[in-house]
C-alpha cells in the first residue's frame, strides 16, 4: 500500500515513530495525483511548491516541539470556495477565475497553523449549486470510483481526492448535502457539523444561513481528526457558536449498545432505489445485533423540505451574488462598456455559468415584492415545522439513520438536462441545513460496484454521538 492511501491516523503514528517523513507523504500524493488527475480532475489548483516547504516545515516540528498537533505534516486538500491567502480560490467560477484572496478562511488558517500540508483548492459545481460537480466552470470531476460516473457534488472534487488518493483529507462545504453526498458516491466518509460549530469567515457565501464547513476522510477517525481542527468560535462570524471545544475522538470507541437510533418513516418510501434500502437496513440489523436499540419516527413535514430549501437556498443566493458586479471583484468584461449598467450585465452575463444564472433569476423573483408572502415567507415556515419535528423525533432518540441519496451514484451527463431529476437527489440531506443539525456519511458498501451511502443525523452540537454510532458501524462492518 503507498503511503497516499493510508488513512491520516495512521500517518500520524507513522510519522510520531519517524518511520517516515512529512516529504515522503507529500511526495506520494503528488505521484499519485501525476497518475490520475488528468483522468479525475478533482483539483481546480495545485499547490505543490508551497506544499513541499510546508512538508519539510512539518518535518522539523517533530524534532522541535513536543505535543505537535495530529494534523502536522499530512496532506489536506481544500475545496475551492475557502478563501487562501496568496492562492487563488475560484467558487468553481469563471467570474472568480483570477481571484486571489488577501487571507485565510478561518478553517484554513486554522488547518495550517496545526501543520497541515496544503496540496490544492479541490473542483466544485460554481458557487456550490449543484449535486454533480458537472457545474464547474473548470471541467467536471470524474468518480474515482468509476471515472464515467459523476462524484457527486458540491465538493466533488475533495471526496474524488479523497477517494483517489490525490490527498489524504479534504475541506468541504455543504449547504444541502454537498459534502454528505459526494462522500457517498465516492465512498468515503464525511461530515457536516452543526450551522455554527465551524467558522464560515472566509467561506465564499452561497446561502448563509446553511452554509457549513465539514471534513472528508477515508474512515470516520480521519473526519475526527479534521474536524476537531477546524472548529470553535471565531468572533469574526457573528454564526458561529460559542460553544466549548468538543472531543469527537474521545467518542470513537463508545461503541452502540443502548444508543437509541430513529428511524425515519418518511425517509424509506417510494421512489428510493429498493437496493439502497436493503443496504441501509442491513447495517440497521448490525447495529441491533450489537445492542443498538431501534425505533420509528415520524417527521411529517420531510416532504416540504426540498422545495423549502430550493427558495430559501436561491433567495439568499440572489443577495449574496450580487457583489460580483466586475468592480469589487475578479473578473469584468471586455465588452464595450457605455455605462455602469451594461457593465454590471455584461460582467454577469459572461462571468456566470448557466445554473447559477437560473439560480439567481429564481431567487431574486421569491423576494420580489408580491411573491415574498407566497414563496420566501412560507418556505420559512415549512423551515420552522421541518425543524419542529426533528426536535420532537428527538426526544425518544439519541440519532437517526437514513440513506444519504434516494438513487445510486449517476453517470456524467445523466441528470445535467433536468434540473428537478438533480435537485431530488437532495431529498434526505437538506433537511439537516434547514434545521442545522449535523450529519455524517458513512460507506455501507456497494451495489454493482458502485458505493451506498447512510447518512447518520444528529442533535444540534452532538456530533459526538454520530462520531460514536459512525466508528461503531465502520468497525462492525469491516
Ligand atoms: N445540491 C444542493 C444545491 O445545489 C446542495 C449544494 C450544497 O450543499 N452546496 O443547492
Amino acid at each position: 500500500m503507498e503511503l497516499c492511501d493510508k488513512n491520516a491516523s495512521e500517518l500520524a503514528v507513522m510519522l510520531r515513530k519517524g518511520d517516515i517523513s512529512s516529504r515522503e507523504i507529500t511526495d506520494s500524493v503528488f505521484k499519485r495525483i501525476d497518475e490520475k488527475e488528468h483522468a479525475v480532475n478533482a483539483f481546480i489548483t495545485q499547490t505543490r511548491e508551497i506544499a513541499f516547504k510546508q512538508a519539510d516545515l512539518a518535518d522539523s516540528r517533530f524534532k522541535k516541539e513536543e505535543n505537535v498537533p495530529l494534523l502536522n505534516g499530512i496532506p489536506v486538500a481544500v475545496k475551492d470556495i475557502l478563501c487562501t491567502k496568496g492562492v487563488r480560490t475560484t467558487c468553481g467560477s469563471n467570474i472568480l477565475a483570477d481571484y486571489i484572496s488577501t487571507y485565510n478562511a478561518t478553517a484554513v488558517e486554522k488547518i495550517l497553523k496545526a501543520g497541515a500540508v496544503l496540496i490544492g483548492k479541490t473542483n466544485m459545481d460554481e458557487f456550490a449549486m449543484g449535486s454533480s460537480t458537472e457545474n464547474s466552470a473548470f471541467g467536471p470531476t470524474h468518480n474515482p470510483v468509476n471515472l464515467e460516473f459523476a462524484p457527486g457534488g458540491s465538493s466533488g472534487g475533495s471526496a474524488a481526492a479523497v477517494a483517489a488518493g490525490e490527498a489524504i483529507l479534504a475541506i468541504g462545504s455543504d449547504t444541502g448535502g454537498s459534502i454528505r453526498l459526494p462522500s457517498a458516491y465516492c465512498g468515503v466518509a464525511g461530515i457536516k457539523p452543526t450551522y455554527g460549530r465551524v467558522s464560515r469567515y472566509g467561506l465564499i457565501s452561497y446561502a448563509s444561513s446553511l452554509d457549513q464547513i465539514g471534513a472528508h476522510g477515508r474512515c470516520i477517525e480521519d473526519c475526527a481528526i479534521l474536524l476537531e481542527s477546524i472548529c470553535g468560535h471565531d468572533k469574526r462570524d457573528s454564526t458561529s457558536a460559542d460553544v466549548k471545544n468538543p472531543d469527537f475522538r474521545g467518542s470513537l470507541n463508545k461503541g452502540v449498545n443502548g444508543v437509541k437510533i430513529g428511524l425515519p418513516g418518511e425517509y424509506f418510501v417510494e421512489g428510493m432505489d429498493v437496493r439502497i434500502k436493503d443496504q441501509i437496513m442491513e447495517a440497521v440489523t448490525l447495529l441491533e445485533k450489537n445492542g443498538a436499540e431501534i425505533i420509528d419516527i415520524s417527521l411529517p413535514h420531510a416532504k416540504y423540505a426540498i422545495s423549502a430549501y430550493y427558495l430559501i437556498a436561491t433567495a439568499e443566493a440572489s443577495s449574496n451574488l450580487a457583489r460580483y458586479d466586475g468592480v469589487k471583484y475578479g473578473f469584468r468584461s471586455k465588452d464595450n462598456i457605455i455605462d455602469s449598467v451594461t457593465m454590471y450585465e455584461a460582467t454577469r452575463s459572461e462571468g456566470f455559468g448557466r445554473e447559477v444564472k437560473s439560480r439567481i433569476m429564481l431567487g431574486t423573483y421569491v423576494l420580489s415584492a408580491g411573491y415574498y408572502d407566497a414563496y420566501y415567507l412560507k418556505a420559512q415556515k415549512a423551515r420552522t415545522l421541518i425543524k419542529d419535528d426533528f426536535d420532537k423525533a428527538f426526544e425518544k432518540v439519541d440519532c437517526m439513520i437514513s440513506p444519504v441519496s434516494p438513487c445510486l451514484p449517476f453517470r456524467l451527463g445523466e441528470k445535467i438536462a433536468d434540473p428537478l431529476q438533480m435537485y431530488l437527489v437532495d431529498i434526505y440531506t437538506v433537511s439537516l441545513n434547514l434545521s442545522g443539525l449535523p450529519g455524517m456519511s458513512i460507506n455501507c458498501g456497494t451495489v454493482d460496484g458502485l458505493p451506498v451511502g447512510l447518512q447518520l443525523i444528529g442533535k444540534a452540537f452532538d456530533e459526538e454521538m454520530i462520531f460514536q454510532v459512525g466508528n461503531a458501524y465502520e468497525k462492525l462492518a469491516l
